[in-house]
């Protein structure tokens, strides 16, 4: 099979950027940022989907100018400014979630600096699949897999899907390693627990050969201009940058 690379962005917060020097300030995209593209994509003609509606185009059933469009840990903001753009553009995503801060914080992340943030509760993620979006998991303590036992890492990789269907009531088909990190052993625990995909933070856009449970994704930052942006997703520039 052959078919066109389709590239799969990777989003975190969409809201105000920190000050200056504060951890990760670049994972942050404004509101007005991430609005304009998204309508930059449109414009190019191209339609913003979830994992689970990309899926037939990564398994090369339909073709089409598609970008999956994905947003890691679960934040509060994605739902607050994120949602009524891809809305009004017609845009779907896939938000991975971490089941056990449900309502919580990136706790994983408040040692190295990063100001905590709210992360969507049951309702708030009701409130994101009402919108039409989706629901991935992402563990259920955002664990580093390649520091966990095979045991744990298979308790938390099941865990997740498990909590996160029994509170949404609906099935939950993808998979995102926690800091993109992970072995081939994992990869294998995630297509045992049912999963359809597993995206990394290996960066390239997916190509008919990549394997679906180890998708390289397409990083965009608070800076990544609408000429990169479109670099990113129309020609070979993070292609070039796989490892
Ligand atoms: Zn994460």
């Amino acid at each position: 099979m052959t078919r066109n690379p389709i590239p799969i962005l990777t989003y975190h917060q969409v809201d105000t950027p920190p000050a200056r020097g504060v951890p990760y300030r670049g994972l942050v995209v404004s509101p007005a940022v991430f609005a304009r593209q998204m309508g930059l994509l449109k414009m190019l003609g191209y339609q913003g989907l979830s994992m689970t509606a990309l899926e037939p185009y990564l398994r090369g059933d339909k073709t089409g100018k598609v970008v999956g469009i994905t947003l890691d840990d679960g934040y509060v903001n994605n739902l607050e400014h994120a949602l009524p753009v891809l809305r009004h553009h017609g845009f779907s995503a896939t938000c991975y979630i971490v089941s056990g801060q449900l309502g919580g914080s990136n706790v994983w992340d408040h040692t190295k600096g990063v100001p905590p943030q709210r992360l969507m509760d049951t309702p708030q993620l009701k409130a994101w699949l009402a919108g039409g979006q989706e629901v991935g998991a992402h563990t259920r303590n955002h664990v580093d897999l390649l520091q966990a036992s095979d045991a744990t890492a298979r308790e938390e990789i099941i865990g997740c899907r498990r909590d996160l269907e029994q509170q949404l009531g609906v099935e939950v088909r993808h998979f995102c390693y926690p800091y993109g990190f992970h072995r081939p052993e994992h990869a294998a625990m995630v297509r045992e627990a049912g999963y359809a995909t597993a995206t990394t933070t290996q960066r390239a856009r997916t190509q008919a050969s990549d394997d679906m449970f180890e998708l390289p994704r397409v990083p965009v930052l608070r800076t990544t201009s609408r000429a990169v942006l479109w670099l990113k997703v129309a020609t070979g520039y993070e292609d070039r940058r796989r490892a």
